[in-house]
Formats: C-alpha cells, structure tokens, sequence
C-alpha cells in the first residue's frame, strides 16, 4: 500500500467509527494504476469497484489514476483526499452536495468532515 492510500486509511481509522488493517489477503485492494477502465470518465482521479452484503463489505478494488492525477496537478493533500474519497465509496458512503464533505465529487482539498463522520455512524453504529 503507497504512502498515499495509508495517509488515507489512518485518517478514516483516527475517527474511531472503522478499523481497516492492512493484510495481504484482504478483499479489499488499494493500488495505482495508470490506465482507467474504458467505460470511465477522463476527468476521474480514481475509480472504485466494491461489492457490498449489508454491511460487509465483500471485495473492492480501487486505484489512483496516476496519469490523471499528475496531469490535473494536484496537491500531495488533494491526492490523500481522493483516496479519502474512494475509500468512503468502500465503506458505503454515497456522493454528498456540501462542498466540504470528502464525498463532494469535486477535488477541492477538503477532509473527512462531521457529515461524514454522521453517515458513517449510520452505518456501523
Ligand atoms: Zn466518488
């Protein structure tokens, strides 16, 4: 796992409301890519493929589009957000309207903020 994807685990984990742990045969795979699937937008950062049974998440795979990213300029902090972000889709969080909500579409630097804390405690708590 890059520095990127752990800075990003370590923030969802600091909250207290997860507990994601690092193994080799997690279902879950955190990785850089540089190419994106065909049927993906070209402004996306990232992409996010999970499957979900209740509250179990059964496998998911997300990776950084490093080409994207590079090319769109963003920020050390803008790059652990968007992995912030794909992790929230993992975790079951859907797209939020507030700007400064992690699960805002748009890369604006933003962080894991109280709505997000709030949908996440809807879901494990
Ligand atoms: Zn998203």
């Amino acid at each position: 796992m890059t520095i990127i994807w752990r800075e990003a685990v370590l923030a969802w984990n600091k909250l207290g409301v997860v507990s994601l742990t690092e193994s080799a045969n997690a279902p879950i795979q955190l990785g850089e890519s540089s190419t994106p699937p065909s049927d993906l937008s070209s402004e996306t950062g990232a992409f996010t493929h999970y499957h979900r049974d209740g509250n179990t998440i059964t496998s998911a795979n997300s990776q950084l589009l490093l080409n994207k990213i590079d090319k769109n300029g963003y920020t050390y902090l803008e790059k652990v957000g968007i992995a912030e972000h794909e992790i929230g889709h993992i975790l079951g969080l859907a797209h939020s309207k507030n700007p400064r909500s992690i699960m805002s579409p748009t890369v604006v630097d933003q962080k894991i903020s109280t709505p997000d804390i709030n949908a996440l405690k809807l879901i494990y708590e």
